[in-house]
């Protein structure tokens, strides 16, 4: 799964906007950024509440928001003007206006987290997971419509609750304990963030990266060390893949929750990744070795993130290469990857009324819709290429281009940068005949043709067939 794109208008996000910065008009009194300081603090009744302090830099624009649901939680608003005394701000329909932050400004509020968790349950808002409450940034921090993308925000956060404490995926900010940076044009699509009780520590995901894991508190019959070792495997495993880590520092969050399987896992990216993933409190050590989940979402870190209509790329992509990316890593077998394909991506062909990938968003086609996509482009470049190149050069020349989940790319310009990664434009030619028209595919004739026939639940292959040798070369263990 995947968090999708959420709407935003601001300036500089949008691939080709133009945006000049006004020249700026130095002050001694507040820093050329924006600063929030937040306490997490307990309200009288025992609910989890933010107290923030944010201030705001000379040419910061008047209207001030929060994400669009989070507005009836933003309380006790007061403005003032850099070095003056505080004025009560009331809400204005859903923004609040300080037009003193023309000349820098300070803004105190209190959101009420709990409150709003409980009433909005919405991941992208706030919600309630299994003890944790979740909130991105942009719900809690009132934050200027309009910004300069470049323009430094920087969080410092503290916690005056018990126990409790933040964990996100906003990129630490070097040397300045509890503070996390990003820029003003990331902030609105800032990533999941938990506040509760946390085992915390950074695992060692390969290439010289690490990840920052916590484990929500909550008895769990896997051990800590069970639980980072699965976390550390999965991404040592999608950096062999890709050649490095997608983006170190992700933050990835294992909530118990019921069961004896890794569940549900979401990934949200921007300014910084979060992963937030259900472990059943009675998932075992064999249960983590054979996971998947925790492969599939950091998969989603090594490419950009689109709008709702190309989801099933960024699905496809996840449901399709993270069988492969297991298999060479030696944690699934040649026939296990098989057996799925042949079993499932049936699940992707059009069905009647279908109007083509970007049109027809079904769960079928959104992941296997889109995994078939990425086997007959994988195909294709390697029948193209002699088998010299593959889909995962494309991937990999995707990411080396800058295209990570935490960007914002159109379609054309991320397939772009895959075939040239190829040298073929196999990715473009596909979209233009699979993304808006309903097209049948003979997955009997490619099962053929690879050497692959399932007898029961036993794939049985034929090294005969005239593309066994690209078969092979897929799920080949690398060392
Ligand atoms: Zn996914």
């Amino acid at each position: 799964m995947h968090r999708l794109l959420r709407a935003s208008a601001l300036c500089g996000l949008a691939l080709g906007a133009s945006c000049a910065r006004p020249p700026m008009t130095p002050t001694a009194i507040l820093p050329n950024e924006i600063r929030y300081e937040v306490a997490i603090e307990e309200s009288d009744t025992g609910s989890i509440e933010l107290s923030v302090m944010a201030s705001f830099p000379p040419q910061t624009a008047a209207e001030l928001s929060v994400t669009e649901g989070a507005e009836p939680f933003v309380k006790d608003v007061a403005v003032a003007a850099s070095d003056e005394s505080w004025n009560d701000r009331a809400v204005d329909h859903a923004s609040w206006f300080a037009e003193e932050c023309a000349n820098g400004c300070r803004v105190r509020y209190r959101f009420a987290l709990q409150k709003a968790a409980d009433e909005i349950d919405d991941d992208g808002v706030a919600m309630q997971s299994h003890g944790l409450l979740e909130a991105p940034p942009p719900a809690w921090l009132l934050h200027p419509l309009r910004v300069f993308s470049d323009e430094r925000v920087r969080i410092h956060v503290v916690s005056k609750v018990k126990d409790v404490t933040m964990a996100t995926g906003v990129r630490v900010a070097p040397k300045e304990k509890d503070t996390y940076e990003l820029t003003a044009g990331e902030l609105p699509i800032a990533p999941y963030t938990v506040f509760g009780k946390f085992r915390r520590k950074d695992v060692d995901v390969g290439a010289n990266a690490k990840i920052h894991f916590a484990i929500a508190s909550g008895k769990m019959a896997a051990s800590d060390s069970d639980l980072e070792a699965w976390a550390s495997r999965a991404g040592h495993a999608v950096s062999d893949f890709y050649g490095r880590f997608p983006i170190p520092g992700t933050l990835v969050v294992a909530i118990p929750s019921r069961g004896d399987d890794v569940g549900f896992g979401r990934t949200m990216a921007g300014g910084g990744a979060s992963i937030l993933i259900n472990v059943g409190r009675a998932t075992d050590k064999s249960a983590l070795d054979g996971d998947w989940v925790a492969v599939h979402e950091m998969i989603h870190l090594a490419f950009p993130s689109m709008g709702r209509e190309h989801a099933w790329i960024e699905e496809g992509l996840a449901t399709y290469l993270e069988p492969l990316v297991r298999a060479h890593a030696g944690m699934t077998t040649e026939k296990n990857v098989w057996l799925e394909f042949m079993t499932m991506l049936q699940n992707g062909l059009p069905r009647p009324g279908d109007r083509g990938l970007e049109r027809t968003p079904t769960w079928g086609r959104v992941y296997w819709g889109g995994a078939l996509f990425c086997l007959l482009a994988d195909l294709e470049i390697r029948e193209r290429t002699h088998n010299a190149k593959s889909l995962d050069d494309a991937v990999r020349g995707i990411l080396a281009a800058g295209g990570d989940d935490t960007a914002r790319w159109t379609m054309e310009y991320a397939f772009d940068k895959g075939d040239e990664a190829t040298g073929v434009p196999v990715l473009r030619e596909l979209y233009q005949k699979l993304g808006f028209a309903s097209v049948d595919v003979d997955l009997d004739a490619i099962w053929k043709k690879l050497g692959l026939s399932l007898q029961g639940r036993d794939v049985v292959f034929d090294d005969a067939a005239p593309e066994a040798a690209i078969r092979k070369s897929m799920t080949a263990r690398r060392p």
